[in-house]
């Protein structure tokens, strides 16, 4: 029996999303926006104002019933919305076009917090949102944003707060690490008018969490005991990086806090600099490495080997 024209799409599409996940190289679409925009003009009827942000039961029929015609080619947004009501993994495609299981589950709400377990492909972030963010939004970009981290470095990251406010003592900051932690604490300034959670603060401020966590590989156990009790104890990045920094001539590196010259605020702009390069692989990446070839080298060994404790 020949196939129909719908069956040939969709195993046309398998075809693409396996090729795009097992190469690297291979990025459909090649602009991080592109999908985006092509399934909302494909999509009249969709209100994406109707995902409300608590999803209670009559919205989360609704939600359910638009999206289990819409499989194919959801949003971000739409693709969390959908994980949580359905409460099972869905079928993720990250605005770079490669594909993971995502699974979220609501938690308990606490004061003006809720509670979320994201897991993406097996692995999982703790994440917790104030109440006047679009929780499925937010997720949504949280996911995309998770998911462009290499997948040995995501143990790094082990929770995300937005809430408004967060900052008492740090008042200008949009995002803060706490030494020797992988939290990422954001406040209001990290999300846009549009309600979308900004994507290089996230990387900038997971270059903070990266930082010390291969800080903390590098540390003897008697070192990360004390940490553990006085807190962290030297500057939060891999040894590699100083020298390689000192030997381009210690720039001040493209980033959210250019204009700070902490070598910890380097090393993060250094890697959210980086991995947008990396991730477009094309003459971002050629530029990157012309310009700061040692640095390159760093990130590129972080990037790309597995860590010591992830080998086992
Ligand atoms: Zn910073």
């Amino acid at each position: 029996m020949p196939l129909s024209r719908p069956q040939l799409d969709r195993i046309e599409r398998m075809k693409i999303d396996k090729l795009s996940h097992n190469q690297s190289v291979v990025r459909l679409p090649r602009n991080p926006h592109e999908a985006e925009k092509r399934t909302r003009a494909g999509r009249s009827t969709t209100d994406q104002a109707q995902l409300s942000n608590e999803l209670d039961e009559p919205t989360s029929s609704r939600v359910a019933s638009v999206i289990g015609g819409l499989q194919e080619s959801s949003t971000p947004e739409e693709t969390t919305a959908e994980a949580l009501v359905s409460k099972r993994p869905v079928h993720f495609t990250n605005s770079r076009g490669d594909s993971f299981d995502l699974a979220l589950r609501k938690g308990k709400t606490d004061g003006d917090l809720t509670s979320y377990k994201m897991t993406l492909d097996g692995q999982s972030v703790d994440v917790k949102l104030g109440s006047q963010y679009k929780h499925p939004k937010v997720l949504g970009d949280l996911a995309d944003y998770y998911s462009e981290i290499p997948e040995h470095l995501r143990p790094g990251l082990q929770e995300v707060e937005l809430k408004s406010g967060n900052f008492r003592r740090h008042k200008h900051y949009d995002g803060f690490v706490p030494s020797n932690t992988g939290h990422v604490h954001l406040d209001q300034g990290a999300v846009k008018g549009d309600g979308s959670l900004s994507r290089s603060l996230f990387h900038h401020e997971f270059g903070h969490v990266l930082g010390n966590h291969l800080e903390n590989q590098e540390d003897g156990k008697l070192e990360n005991f004390v940490e553990g009790a006085v807190g962290e104890i030297g500057p939060s990045r891999p040894k590699a990086f100083k020298g390689a920094y000192k030997s381009e001539g210690s720039p001040n590196l493209p980033g959210n806090s250019a204009g700070s010259n902490a070598l910890n605020e380097e090393f993060a702009d250094g890697w959210q600099t980086y991995l947008d390069a990396r991730l477009d692989g094309g003459e971002k990446l050629q530029k990157f490495t012309e310009k700061y070839p040692q640095l390159a080298g760093v990130y590129e060994e972080i990037y790309s080997t597995q860590s010591r404790s992830h080998q086992a």
